[in-house]
């Protein structure tokens, strides 16, 4: 059974989950990098795709610069199934600038693993939230 510390902490990362595909989708403008549909605001036919994923490091996955707004088709389909991984991050680099991805590369290779406590995660939710103020009012 889980104790109340860690249902706190689950609930927090799916929070931070959310937050976190918010801001990527509210920076890109809420369209698709790749094929450049628009969405409306809230659409969940518009994803946060990673571009190193939460499985490769768990330390970026909340990083604000680790993903860009793909559209449902163009993540699962194009980009997953359709094994356009390289593909992907060329795009990504494209979107956000070399120097971007070089950093987050650097970043996974410093935090081979990360372990947040509840209190990282209450900083890195904050963190987000006034980052999706500053896209919002631009
Ligand atoms: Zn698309």
């Amino acid at each position: 059974m889980k104790d109340k510390y860690q249902k706190k902490v689950s609930k927090l990362e799916k929070k931070l989950d959310e937050l976190w595909s918010v801001y990527i989708r509210t920076r890109d403008f809420w369209s698709c990098m790749r094929c450049h549909q628009s969405f409306r605001l809230e659409s969940q036919k518009l994803q946060g795709a990673h571009i190193i994923r939460k499985g490769g490091s768990k330390f970026l996955r909340w990083h604000p610069n680790n993903g860009i707004a793909l559209c449902y088709s163009c993540h699962i389909g194009w980009q997953h199934l359709g094994g356009n991984e390289v593909e992907f991050v060329r795009l990504a680099e494209r979107v956000l600038g070399r120097e971007t991805i070089d950093e987050l590369l650097e970043l996974k290779k410093a935090h081979p693993t990360a372990r947040f406590g509840l209190k990282d995660l209450e900083l890195k939710a904050s963190e987000l939230a006034s980052l999706i103020k500053t896209v919002q009012d631009r």
